[in-house]
């Protein structure tokens, strides 16, 4: 792992734009700004970039803390596009099929193309075949409005509904439903919660522009992107955290931090949880009356559980599908809980040694955080339930496992300090939702928001879409 962290003595006295945080959005605003020539310094608390896109290596094997994979990276989609402007060069390996979801009583295959699961779906559905075609053309309508900075008209007609709303304005199959909410795991609100808008950019980003995996793992996204913004002239302090903002009435002058250093800047973005933000860092006294009511009646979104298998090369993984388990047949989805089991090694083998294979798991968790007390009876209970469930699909599992390890909420928490261990920010409820998320611009005239807690919303794709434009806000004004 390469060593970013900046010398001290290379510190300089003032920066035009300090970054706090180096998630994706974080250093991919930091690196367009730099590319101008712009003095920018990036803080990270924690001792490697990349927020939730990092990895991890224990005996040999490298495991992804949280991201699996990543959309648009085609040459045409938006991280592909922003990759190319900065002139970053990634290998990524496109998984085929994009997924697959399975119910007690049915399963499907996504196939990758958008086309191909379309016609797949007509085949299955045949009394919903017109319905789908016209539903694929307005989700791909919306889709593209997600990208204009204007009310669109497409948004203004979505912005007050859920994705259940919109697929009962198009569908009676209540299969057919379940199975184009089957992924709602990967934006965290389930359907009857999920808005219509947050849906769509997830999942159309996904069969449109792909699902990618970036070789060597998630941490060589977060790496390639450091290392241009350093090449760029950038500076970026690992293993330090802000732990204040020093104001003059609307204007932020400068940041403090834990280990002591007063650093001065002309413009600040925070790519960090807004509660630290205005909450911690600032003085909530001093921040206007409406905004602070606003972000305490936001809610996060949910967190999960991760269990991570370092297995021998005598297990035989071939028949355990990369994609979400659900355990009910429940339309609801209010009494399904799921898993989301990849096997990573089955599209990269070099993530574990001499053939090994490793299994991940991400577990929906209905525990609320602030009941948990115990965290580590916690972790202990749901390696077991994760474990359990495994056993079905591969019985001999217990026998094979070489490396475990296991990540709770508040394991996310320790490592991004993303209150509660949120996986996606704000949940991604209709009222916090585009024009109700916040927004990119901040009662304070130098202070700009990026990453998942504002718009367009959580994922790399979005994060990289958010991180971006802030960096245009900004080389604009
Ligand atoms: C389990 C899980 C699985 C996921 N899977 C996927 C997936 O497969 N594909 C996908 O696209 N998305 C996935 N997501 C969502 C995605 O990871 C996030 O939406 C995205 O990474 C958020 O990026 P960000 O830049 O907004 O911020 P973050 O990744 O949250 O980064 C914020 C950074 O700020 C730092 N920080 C915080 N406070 C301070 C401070 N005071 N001082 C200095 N630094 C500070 C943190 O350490 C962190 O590095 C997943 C999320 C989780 C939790």
């Amino acid at each position: 792992m390469s060593n970013f962290s900046l010398n001290k003595s290379e510190m300089k006295p003032k920066y035009d734009v300090i970054v706090l945080g180096a998630g994706i959005a974080g250093l991919i605003c930091g690196t367009f700004i730099a590319k101008q020539g712009k003095k920018v310094l990036i803080i990270e608390q924690h001792s490697i970039p990349g927020g939730y896109c990092t990895s991890f290596k224990r005996k040999g094997f490298i495991f992804d803390s949280a991201v699996h994979h990543i959309g648009g990276c085609g040459k045409w989609s938006v991280v592909g596009r922003c990759l190319k402007e900065l002139d970053i060069n990634i290998n990524f390996q496109q998984l085929d099929p994009m997924d697959s979801i399975h119910f007690p009583s049915f399963s499907i295959d996504i196939p990758a193309e958008i086309d191909d699961y379309v016609d797949l779906l007509k085949e299955r559905f045949p009394s919903e075949k017109e319905q789908l075609a016209l539903f694929f053309k307005e989700f791909t309508r919306l889709y593209r409005a997600t990208f204009s900075t204007e009310k669109h008209k497409m948004l203004l007609k979505y912005q007050d509904l859920t994705f259940k709303e919109m697929l009962d304005n198009f569908f009676t199959d209540e299969q057919l439903k379940m199975t184009l909410s089957a992924q709602w795991g990967y934006i965290g609100s389930p359907p009857h919660e999920v808005s219509a808008i947050g849906m769509c950019q997830m999942l159309v980003n996904y069969l449109k522009d792909g699902a990618y995996f970036p070789v060597g793992g998630t941490q060589n996204f977060a790496d390639a992107i450091t290392q241009k913004f350093i090449d760029y002239g950038g500076q970026i302090m690992l293993s330090s955290s802000v732990d204040g903002m020093l104001t003059d009435g609307n204007i932020i002058k400068g940041v403090t931090t834990k280990k002591g250093e007063e650093i001065q800047a002309e413009i600040f973005v925070s790519n960090i949880d807004p509660k630290q933000t205005f909450f911690s860092l600032l003085d909530k006294n001093i921040v206007d009356d409406s905004y602070i009511r606003k972000i305490e009646n936001m809610k996060e979104s949910v967190s999960f559980f991760l269990l991570y298998l370092g297995l021998d090369n005598k297990i035989d993984l071939k028949g355990l599908k990369r994609g979400f388990y659900h355990t009910s047949n429940d339309l609801t989805f209010s009494d399904n809980d799921w898993f989301y089991i990849s096997v990573p090694t089955e599209v990269d083998p070099s993530l574990a040694p001499d053939n090994k294979q490793i299994i991940s798991v991400v577990v929906s968790s209905r525990e609320n955080y602030d009941d948990i007390d115990d965290w580590v009876a916690y972790k202990d209970k749901m390696k077991k339930h994760t474990i359990n469930y495994l056993e079905n699909f591969v019985p001999e599992i217990q026998d094979h496992i070489e490396v475990i390890d296991a990540a709770t909420p508040k394991t996310l928490y320790r490592y991004t300090l993303n209150s509660k261990g949120a996986a996606y920010g704000w949940a991604v409820t209709v009222d916090q939702t585009w024009s109700n998320r916040l927004s990119h611009t901040t009662p304070f005239k130098n202070l700009f928001l990026t990453g998942h807690w504002t718009n367009p919303g959580p994922g790399i794709c979005a994060v990289v879409s958010s991180g971006w434009r802030v960096a245009n806000m900004i080389l604009n004004n």
